[in-house]
C-alpha cells in the first residue's frame, strides 16, 4: 500500500501524522510511505529524517496524495484538499465529525474516513487514544502558559528578603488534561484545588495531592453524572457549582479550564461576573477555548486582560506548542490504530471490529456518521 502523509495547513498546527520511528515501522512492513516536504519542519523533524527512515518525499501535497492509499493527517481535510485525494482512499485523522461540514464531500469521493477523536474509551483502544495523549499534553502545556502570564512565583519560596507565598491554582474539569495540569501544577510547588461534575473524580484529585471541591448532588445527579463522559448538568446543578466556583475562583491566582462534552459546545463555568471578582494578575487558561470556552471572557485565539487585571487566555491547539512530542504520541497512536487494518499481507477493512466501526464516519459513498446503523450515533 502507498501511505501518505501530507503537510499540515491550519495556521499553527505544527504537529504532524508520522515521524521517522512509523515510517521506519510501515517501510518494514513492505508499504511505501510519501512524505510531503516539509511536513515534519515545526515538529523538529528535518525530510532527510523520514529519506533514512525509508519514505519518499514528495514536492507538494497534490504529488503526495496522487497515488496514495491511505492518507495520515492531524486536522481534517478541507474542502478544497478532498479533491486531491484518490477515489476510495482512506483517511484517518482528527475529523471534527460533530461540526464537519465536508462529510458528504469526503463520501462523494468515496474515501473511507476515521475520526479518531470517536475512538471507544476502552482497555483496547487506550494505545490508539489520540485524545488522551494529546489532552495530557494540552494539561501541561497549559499550566506552564499560565507560568508565563502569572506575575508571581508558583512555589513557596523563603528568602533573605522575606517569604513568597505559593499560587492558588484551581482546575476546572478533571478528565485526562485536568489530572496532568494538577500533576504539573503541584511538581511547580502550587497549592491545587479541583473540581469536576463525575464524584468518582475525588479519589484521581486526592491522590496527586490536590484538594477536591464538592458540588453538592443529589443522588439522582450522582448516578446519572459517573458514567465516562460527563453530562450536560441541570440549571439547579449548575447555580451550585456557580456559588461556589465564585468562592474558590476569588481565592484562585490561576485557573485551569478543561470541562468538555463530546460533540457540544463547553459548559460556561466562569462567567463575567466571576472574573470581575478575581484579583488583579490572577491568570484564567481555558483549554476548552477551541470549543467556545468555559469562561464567558475567553476569545479563542486572543490573550486579553481585564479592567480589573485578570489575564484570559483563549489560546488554542495547546499540543502544537509541544509539536515533537504530541507528533510522536499522535504518530504512535495512528500506527497502532493502522494496524488493525494494516498488515505485511495487505488491508482489511473489517467493520466487525468495535474501534473501526465506532470511527467510520465515511465509507463506500456514504456518510456513516450520525446514521441510526451506525455505533457513532
Ligand atoms: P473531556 O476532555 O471530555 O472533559 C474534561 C473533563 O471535564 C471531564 O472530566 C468532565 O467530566 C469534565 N466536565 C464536563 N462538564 C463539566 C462541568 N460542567 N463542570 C465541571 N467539569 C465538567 O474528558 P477526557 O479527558 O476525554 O476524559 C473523559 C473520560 O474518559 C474520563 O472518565 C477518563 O477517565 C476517561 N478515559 C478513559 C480512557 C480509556 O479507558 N481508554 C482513556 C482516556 C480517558
Amino acid at each position: 500500500m502507498q501511505i501518505a502523509i501530507p503537510a499540515e495547513r491550519l495556521a499553527g498546527e505544527a504537529r504532524v501524522a508520522a515521524t521517522p520511528e512509523t515510517v521506519k515501522k510501515l517501510v518494514a512492513m513492505g508499504h511505501t510511505v510519501v512524505v510531503e516536504s516539509g511536513a515534519g519542519r515545526l515538529s523538529a523533524v528535518p525530510d532527510a529524517a523520514y529519506a533514512d527512515a525509508g519514505a519518499s518525499l514528495a514536492a507538494n501535497r497534490a504529488s503526495a496524495l496522487a497515488n496514495a492509499d491511505i492518507v495520515l493527517q492531524v486536522r481534517p481535510p478541507e474542502a478544497d484538499q478532498i479533491a486531491e485525494f484518490k477515489t476510495g482512499a482512506t483517511v484517518v485523522s482528527l475529523m471534527n465529525p460533530y461540526a464537519n461540514p465536508h462529510l458528504a464531500a469526503m463520501a462523494a469521493k468515496k474515501l473511507s474516513a476515521f475520526a479518531m477523536e470517536l475512538l471507544p474509551r476502552t482497555t483496547r483502544a487506550q494505545s490508539m487514544d489520540v485524545l488522551s495523549s494529546q489532552n495530557n499534553i494540552a494539561g501541561y502545556r497549559a499550566v506552564l502558559l499560565a507560568t508565563h502570564y502569572y506575575p508571581r512565583f508558583m512555589p513557596m519560596l523563603m528568602t533573605a528578603a522575606g517569604t513568597v507565598k505559593p499560587a492558588r491554582v484551581l482546575i476546572m474539569g478533571v478528565g485526562v488534561a485536568g489530572l496532568q495540569a494538577i500533576a504539573t501544577a503541584k511538581r511547580l510547588g502550587a497549592v491545587v484545588e479541583a473540581t469536576d461534575v463525575r464524584p468518582s473524580t475525588k479519589e484521581q484529585v486526592e491522590s496527586l495531592g490536590a484538594k477536591f471541591i464538592e458540588v453538592p448532588m443529589t443522588d439522582e445527579e450522582k448516578a446519572a453524572s459517573d458514567g465516562v463522559y460527563a453530562k450536560e448538568m441541570s440549571d439547579d446543578y449548575k447555580r451550585r457549582q456557580a456559588e461556589l466556583v465564585t468562592k474558590h475562583a476569588m481565592a484562585a491566582d490561576i485557573i485551569i479550564t478543561t470541562a468538555l462534552i463530546p460533540g457540544k459546545k463547553a459548559p460556561q463555568l466562569i462567567s463575567a461576573e466571576v472574573v470581575r471578582a478575581m484579583k488583579p494578575g490572577s491568570v484564567i487558561i481555558d483549554i476548552a477555548a477551541e470549543a467556545g470556552g468555559n469562561c464567558a471572557l475567553t476569545v479563542p485565539g486572543e490573550v486579553s486582560v481585564t479592567d480589573n487585571g485578570v489575564t484570559v487566555v483563549g489560546t488554542t491547539n495547546l499540543p502544537a506548542l509541544v509539536a515533537a512530542d504530541a507528533s510522536s504520541l499522535y504518530a504512535r497512536n495512528l500506527l497502532t490504530f493502522l494496524s488493525l487494518m494494516l498488515s505485511k499481507d495487505g488491508f482489511t477493512l473489517n467493520l466487525e471490529d468495535d474501534l473501526l466501526a465506532a470511527t467510520l464516519i465515511t465509507h463506500d459513498g456514504a456518510v456513516r456518521f450520525g446514521q441510526p446503523s451506525s455505533p457513532s450515533a
